[in-house]
């Protein structure tokens, strides 16, 4: 599957950040990861640091799959709000669904400070605004919902959002919690780490088969070798579903784009992620090389050439969008458009951990608008799964739900 086209800024700025060789003999370790993005990165990461002896393999370059088109805004929030969760799932699920999101974005920064390692990593707040007097009522009930479970929220009207964040909406969620990241920097400096803790990371090697038996796993790969593992992770992102009976994602196709870099003053009124209520959203973040990135436009995917097709007039559109925000600001240049594929789920979770499907695996699907938190709560929910220590918060994410 085509994940991605167009020129992901990510892939453009970084190139190749670091090379990795191929799997050119047969192998064997605890637990093999399918899939070197970022979800994949941190599963190892989790699982070296628990001195798990840890083999990564990727059909691709290190990265190249949905990680370099991220436009990686770390939020807790996820696409189906909060008040709405508790009645799908229940209000305490719910509360500790958004929870464990807060808790994934604290993670991710106490890893980062671990690497050492610059890759764009600041913390935000994250603006949720409503542009439709129609959405007023909802988004106080969210407003409610998130401040009665203790998010250090606040609700921002109209004035003060034109003046201390630039944006002319009609009101908006102001969450303190809130990060973004530069996604293909993470993962490869994760990669780097892992391999300094012996972990083995190989890409352009194809896993062709995958055979549980009683005590493992034994994966074939286009190169005719073999891996055996005690374990198998599918960290393998969109295209995980091909490994699946059941069917656990709706795939839409997104576009995104990455604007000239803007004077300073003309920066979002800091640095802060914007989303909205409408639905499908627009959302806007800024680089640390002074840059709007933007997205959203989501469309049933249908397939890759339709979508790419269509990446000149999304931009069009995600223009248009961010002057409704920005109407006193300069539209800016468009440098990089791209468009790739999104998975989004019933319940907007994500499904991570063990099928009947398959024995001896673990899945990390992270769906939904904030994939990257999902990749770190799955690399804790896995690592915890493989050592054998209790994870009270594995069932909300299972695949019997
Ligand atoms: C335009 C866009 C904007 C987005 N914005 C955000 C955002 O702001 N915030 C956010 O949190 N998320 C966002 N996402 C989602 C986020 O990018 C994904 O959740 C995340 O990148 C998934 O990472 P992954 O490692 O699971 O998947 P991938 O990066 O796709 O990695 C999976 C890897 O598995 C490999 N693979 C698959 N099958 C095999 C096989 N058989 N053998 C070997 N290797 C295999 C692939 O080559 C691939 O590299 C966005 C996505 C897009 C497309």
């Amino acid at each position: 599957m085509d994940l991605r086209s167009g020129y992901p800024f990510w892939l453009v700025k970084n190139g190749l950040v670091y090379t990795y060789p191929a799997l050119e003999s047969d192998q064997d370790c605890d637990v093999v990861v399918i899939g070197g993005g970022i979800t994949g990165a941190l599963a190892a990461y989790t699982l070296v640091q628990e001195d798990v002896d840890v083999i990564v393999v990727d059909k691709r370059d290190i990265g190249w799959g949905s990680t370099s088109a991220s436009t990686a805004m770390l939020q807790y929030e996820i696409d189906k709000e909060l008040h709405e969760l508790k009645d799908l799932i229940g209000p305490q699920e719910a509360v500790r669904a958004y929870q464990l999101g807060v808790q994934s974005l604290n993670d991710i920064q106490a890893i980062v400070a671990q690497l050492g390692v610059d890759c764009g990593f600041q913390l935000t707040e994250s603006v949720y605004a409503a542009r439709y007097k129609s959405h007023l009522s909802d988004l106080q009930s969210e407003y409610t919902a998130r401040k009665d479970a203790g998010f250090d929220v606040r609700y921002v009207k109209e004035a003060e959002l034109s003046e201390c964040y630039g944006v002319k909406a009609l009101a908006a969620i102001v969450s303190a919690a809130g990060a973004q990241v530069d996604p293909l920097r993470l993962t490869h400096a994760l990669h780097q780490k892992n391999m300094q803790l012996g972990a083995r990371v190989y890409d352009r090697t194809e896993v062709c088969k995958v055979q549980p038996h009683n005590d493992g796993v034994t994966l074939q790969t286009d190169r005719s070798h073999q891996i055996k593992a005690r374990r198998v992770v599918f960290a393998t992102g969109y295209e995980s579903q091909s490994y699946l009976k059941q069917k656990v994602v709706d795939l839409n196709s997104t576009y995104a784009l990455i604007s000239e870099p803007v004077a300073q003053a003309d920066l979002l009124g800091g640095q802060y992620l914007l989303w909205e209520t409408a639905r499908p959203y627009f959302y806007a973040r800024t680089s640390s090389d002074g840059r709007f990135i933007m997205g959203g436009g989501d469309l049933p995917f249908q397939n890759p050439d339709k979508r790419d097709h269509l990446i000149g007039k999304k931009s069009q559109q995600l223009l248009a969008l961010f002057a409704k925000f920005y109407p006193e600001r300069q539209t800016p240049e468009v440098a990089y458009a791209w468009a790739g594929a999104f998975g989004e789920t019933k319940d907007g979770l994500a499904y991570i951990g063990q099928t009947d499907e398959m024995p001896n695996a673990y899945f990390a699907l992270g769906y939904g608008g904030n994939g990257i938190t999902y990749s770190m709560i799955a690399a804790r929910m896995i690592a915890d799964l493989y050592v054998g220590r209790r994870n009270d918060d594995a069932y909300l994410f299972r695949f019997d739900r």
